[in-house]
């Protein structure tokens, strides 16, 4: 099922030449996972991800996630991942697709926060239908979160918007404060700098 999900995801890469895995092997946990990658490429950008239907649905965030509730964050749907991309930080080689580094800024897990008729709603049901809310458990983002696509085919864009719930903070700026990878530490510049790929 995730394999068809996957092809648009390897037809961009070179998997002789990227560290990035080529996805397959599912170390599929009870609770679905977030995930997101800060990535130095052409132009600095966040990549959110999340678990549904087998995949890592996705979205490159160009000013990454908010905390203030008043500020609606640009997302770019992009191609579906697999699963183990989640544990992915390396330095994606030159000439490569989404040549850069990249870190593991946030990694958790979440719940779907939309119902219908007393049910949850899948999350790749919402995605579908371009109206998402989830309550993230991350390391540096908790709480309520929504997507919401605006336009429609190729002109359509999402927001991504924090909630008001406890953890909205107007006052925090986790992206400029808290640049660190959470698995490694390391900075995006410190990454790259030690070369290499790491994966957990
Ligand atoms: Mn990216």
């Amino acid at each position: 099922m995730a394999e068809g999900k996957l092809k648009e995801y390897r037809k961009k890469r070179s998997f002789e030449k990227t560290p990035e895995p080529k996805g397959g092997r599912a170390a599929k946990g009870k609770k679905p996972i977030f995930v997101i990658q800060k990535h130095d490429a052409r132009s600095l950008h966040y990549d959110f991800r999340l678990e549904a239907g087998g995949v890592l649905k996705s979205w490159a965030v160009p000013k990454g996630p908010s905390t203030d509730p008043q500020e609606k964050r640009l997302a770019v749907a992009t191609e579906d991942h697999p699963l183990d991309y989640a544990g992915f930080e390396g330095v994606i080689p030159e000439g490569e697709y989404g040549a850069g580094t990249v870190i593991v800024w946030d990694k958790g897990t979440y719940r779907s926060l939309k119902e219908k008729d007393g049910k949850i709603v899948p999350v790749q049901d919402s995605v579908r239908d371009g109206h998402v809310m989830v309550w993230l458990y991350g390391r540096k983002l908790e709480g309520g979160y929504s997507l919401i696509r605006t336009g429609k085919g190729e002109d359509a864009r999402w927001l991504l918007v924090k909630m008001k719930d406890e953890q909205a903070d107007a006052r925090r700026d986790p992206v400029g404060t808290e640049p660190q990878s959470v698995l490694s530490g390391k900075t995006i510049k410190e990454l790259a700098g030690g070369g290499g790929a790491e994966k957990d």
